[in-house]
């Protein structure tokens, strides 16, 4: 869970000691934190797959790419002068950060599956 100061938009995370002592402070929708106004909501993790900004495939991160930089609407690794989309990651008529890949569809029904045993 984490808590908003309204005035200057800010989150602080609790981490607390068992599930009630959470129920029962988000119950009260707000509390006061050192003098502070600070609105209580249910911290939510939002993952999403990791994807290289080099050569847009997933699961690494940019820092770590060895690969040759790739183009992100037409998966060519030369000097992009396409006008058609492909993603390098399934080959569809699409660009290699949308969303509606299949690839990365895939990715983010793992990482749910991955959190529901957590
Ligand atoms: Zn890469
Ligand atoms: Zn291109
Ligand atoms: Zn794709």
């Amino acid at each position: 869970m984490f808590i908003e100061n309204p005035t200057e938009p800010a989150t602080v995370k609790l981490e607390l000691e068992n599930i009630q002592i959470r129920d029962q402070l988000l119950q009260c929708e707000y509390m006061y934190i050192a003098g502070n106004l600070c609105f209580i909501s249910k911290f939510q993790t939002i993952r999403e797959p990791v994807q290289c900004m080099n050569c847009y495939r997933f699961n690494h991160v940019t820092l770590v790419c060895k690969s040759e930089q790739y183009c992100i609407s037409c998966g060519d690794t030369k000097d992009c002068t396409s006008t058609v989309f492909k993603c390098v990651s399934c080959g569809q008529n699409h660009r290699a950060d949308n969303k509606d890949c299949i690839k990365y569809q895939e990715l983010i029904e793992k990482l749910k599956q991955q959190q529901h045993n957590e």
